[in-house]
């Protein structure tokens, strides 16, 4: 049996090859997290669920799919809070019209175009297009292995648009994207900068792009298979995030007593692409990401976790906000070093 990665574990092993092994071999959780961000977290979890469960209904109108999400964010809303400590009911329910604020953002943003695409590609398939965390998945072969590697991604909704089949994954923020956010192309400053990060030569170190390349080169080779299955085979794939809890997205008026929400996404599968291969393949890849990516899967399906030979870069940018670092004996024993 070939071996097999989530694309989420292999992320977190940009950052450090430690914390994937803390994650997938061990299967440890991380330290918990501040009261903002378990606040971003029930409402990127739970609003992801509840847009999930409206899309499933075969709802087209935005405001039929609102209905439907309120609803059921209110079934699940007691279940799901009454461990979460809260300062005040007035802090609880200021939460939970947030989650109804980000429902609405969602309805008059998204919803038409998912829910209509969704429509479209139902008519050719009985199978699930609605998460959440719907499972796709590729292989990889680093050069030099005959071993292949699967690759698990996962997105949270597939349909068409045009002439492409779209993966979109609710995520809570854009923010570890980086330069990603801003840019079109991978040519230029996407392409120095992501090959400056692989060059071990090299200081530069920008974990949270790279891992969004890996991201988006594993799901967009598992949506080809879904298109194969599917028979579409003239659609391109392309691969969206679509951000439900970020910082900046809500604004409360307390003088009208309004709460408002507004919610970004970003396509990946531009910045992504490099037109060389392109041109060659009609395909929307990127060869340079392909194989570092595969290098990377074949290291850890080796067992490489060992941080030190990056150690300078990787404990000053990654330890600081590890979610491991109160049990990482690495961290620690630098702690004590420097100490002493
Ligand atoms: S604390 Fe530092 S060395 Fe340990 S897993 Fe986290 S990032 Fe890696």
């Amino acid at each position: 049996m070939s071996e097999s990665i989530a694309v989420d574990d292999l992320v977190a092993a940009v950052h450090c090859p430690r914390r994937y092994e803390y994650a997938a071999v061990y299967g440890l959780d991380g330290e918990e997290r501040s009261s903002a961000e378990a606040a971003a977290a029930r409402r990127h979890e739970y609003c992801r669920r509840a847009i999930c469960a409206a899309l499933r209904t075969g709802e087209t109108d935005p405001d039929a799919l609102l209905e439907r999400a309120r609803t059921r964010l209110a079934d699940h809303w007691h279940a799901r809070t009454d461990g979460v400590h809260y300062h005040s009911y007035a802090q609880r329910d200021h939460e939970r019209r947030v989650h109804e604020a980000t429902l609405r953002a969602y309805a008059d943003r998204f919803a038409e175009a998912h829910a209509s695409g969704l429509a479209t590609l139902r008519e050719r398939t009985d199978g699930e297009l609605v998460g959440p965390d719907l499972p796709l998945s590729s292989t990889v072969t680093a050069p030099g292995s005959d071993e292949a590697i699967t690759l698990e991604s996962r997105v949270d909704l597939v349909f068409l648009d045009e002439s492409s089949l779209v993966g979109v994954r609710f995520v809570p923020t854009l923010s570890s994207l980086g330069l990603l956010r801003y840019r079109g192309r991978w040519e230029g400053d996407v392409a120095d900068r992501f090959e400056a990060h692989v060059d071990a030569a090299d200081e530069t170190f920008d974990p949270g792009p790279v891992g969004a390349l890996y991201e988006t080169a594993a799901t967009l080779d598992g949506l080809r298979a879904v298109r194969d299955r599917l028979e579409l085979g003239d659609h391109r794939c392309r691969y969206r995030h679509v951000a439900l809890a970020a910082p900046g997205s809500l604004r409360v008026n307390w003088v009208r007593d309004a709460v408002e929400v507004t919610l970004e996404s970003t396509d990946l599968t531009d910045v992504f692409l490099d037109h060389h291969t392109y041109g060659m393949t009609l395909e929307h890849r990127n060869r340079a990401v392909e194989s570092r990516l595969a290098a990377l899967a074949d290291a850890l399906a080796s067992g490489q976790f060992d941080p030190h030979e990056q150690w300078e870069t990787i404990s000053s940018h990654s330890c600081p906000s590890c979610p491991y670092a109160v049990c990482c004996g690495d961290h620690l024993g630098e702690e004590v070093r420097f100490d002493g």
